[in-house]
């Protein structure tokens, strides 16, 4: 070991463990669909969450609602293991799925959008049977620390445990930590997000509850217990308060901190005998924290826009009728052979990030992320180079539309086309 300036060097025998054909580092909803996916195709799929459950920002971060998976006009975009996990989250849990699409899409045009809420312990527990009914070994309580790399492909991962470090070998690695942590430290080229202040835990008060009494369902029994307010938009956001960015220690703790103190300090004048802050998240409610710079960087410009690499068609859940394609490049940077990333770090910018980084196209690129890995580890080739036919028939056997209709395009502004919803996402 020597102290050599600021930096400690030094040096370790990591125990080399079971080697893997796919290794998601991170249990959110898009590293579980990269998972089954790659698993469903007969893929060894080593999964690596850091924390105690499954669903990442959906369940521990508190954010249960679907955002639609429509375009505002009856018609469904996003379907494929999306639609799957949709259902999964409801299915022993509550659910405030509207009618007109409680059985699937509605025979008639409708303007009522295809979302729900759902239980985040009922569904993150519904995630752990599917995983293991698909033969994925689930870690938890595991960081994926590091990546071995050697020039642009990586040899497997360092793992942190209670075990202490062990390196898992693997053909293909899938980045689903939200913050594309491993791409990162490979020095795959990344783009980093600020973010507003914002946060929220569920609270429950004598008021919820006596509208629980009233309509019989136990949704009704929550709401959100604010610290930072702000809004997608940065409404609400204190002026002169710089944006949080997530990347960084310092930069996560300050976000937390601030967040929490203020939550603390809007509920200490209630009556403590009326209410309760019964969740808090589980980790930081950041938006946008790092994603890479791909082979394609999605951006508002490619509204509309066909791609021969899509691997799905997504929509915006703010504005009716606005379409996009996803590009395969957006998952992969073409230095780097064996490396796909999904989710929040899928390749973004601007208003554009926020459309795919929401929960339905992150688990669509989390599916066509875990396709993808499977065919790359199946055919011995670089994930740059994969069949995207290949990739887009697997895609849509299981529903997916690659394509959006040339006809779900307005031909003309629809008065109600922009109307935003002053959302919170
Ligand atoms: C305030 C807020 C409100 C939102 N509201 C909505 C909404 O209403 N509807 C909607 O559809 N979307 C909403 N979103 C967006 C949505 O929740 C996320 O973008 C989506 O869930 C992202 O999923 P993901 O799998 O890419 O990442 P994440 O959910 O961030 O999952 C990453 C997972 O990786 C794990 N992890 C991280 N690092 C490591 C590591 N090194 N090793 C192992 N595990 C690791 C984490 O613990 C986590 O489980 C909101 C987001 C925020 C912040």
């Amino acid at each position: 070991m020597a102290l050599q300036s600021n930096y400690l060097d030094w040096r370790e025998q990591i125990p080399v463990q079971e080697s893997y054909d796919v290794i998601v580092a991170g249990g959110g909803l898009s590293g579980v669909a990269a998972a089954l996916s790659a698993a469903r195709m007969g893929r060894k799929v080593l999964l690596l969450e850091r924390s105690a459950m499954l669903g990442g920002l959906a369940t521990q971060g508190l954010v249960n609602l679907w955002v639609p998976l429509c375009n505002g006009r009856g018609r469904q975009i996003i379907k494929g293991m999306a639609e799957e996990l949709l259902r999964l989250s409801i299915r022993y849990g509550f659910d405030t799925l509207p009618e007109e699409w409680r059985n699937g899409e509605p025979a008639q045009p409708t303007k009522v959008r295809y979302t729900t809420n759902f239980s985040i312990g009922i569904f993150a527990l519904s995630l752990l049977e599917i995983l293991k009914e698909n033969q994925v070994t689930l870690c938890y309580d595991a960081v994926a620390s590091q990546p071995v790399m050697e020039k642009g492909h990586c040899r497997g991962v360092i793992v942190q445990s209670k075990s202490g470090r062990g390196f898992y070998p693997c053909s293909v690695v899938v980045d689903a930590t939200g913050d594309a942590d491993l791409l990162a430290r490979a020095q795959v080229p990344c783009f980093v997000g600020g973010n507003y202040f914002t946060t929220y835990g569920e609270g429950i008060d004598v008021e919820h509850c006596r509208e629980v009494a009233r309509t019989g369902k136990i949704h009704d029994a929550y709401y959100w217990m604010m610290g930072g307010t702000a809004n997608l938009y940065g409404k609400n956001h204190p002026e002169g308060m710089p944006l949080f960015h997530g990347t960084t220690l310092e930069g996560v703790n300050e976000f937390l901190q601030t967040n929490q103190q203020a939550l603390l300090d809007g509920l200490k004048a209630q009556d403590r005998n009326k209410r309760d802050l019964h969740l808090l998240p589980g980790m930081a409610q950041m938006r946008t924290t790092r994603c890479i710079e791909g082979n394609h960087t999605l951006t508002t410009a490619d509204q509309y826009r066909h791609f021969s690499d899509s691997v799905g068609a997504i929509c915006d859940f703010d504005q009716r009728d606005v379409l996009y394609e996803v590009p395969y490049g957006t998952l992969y940077h073409p230095a780097f052979d064996n490396f796909l990333t999904c989710g929040r770090s899928a390749s973004a910018q601007g208003y554009a990030w926020d459309v795919l980084r929401v929960i339905p196209p992150a688990v669509l690129t989390g599916q066509a992320a875990g396709v993808a890995a499977a065919l790359a580890a199946e055919g011995g080739v670089g994930t740059p180079e994969v069949d995207v036919g290949k990739l887009q028939e697997r895609l849509t056997q299981t529903g997916v539309i690659i394509h959006f209709e040339d006809g779900w395009v307005p031909t003309q502004p629809k008065e109600d086309s922009d109307a935003h919803m002053e959302s919170h996402l």
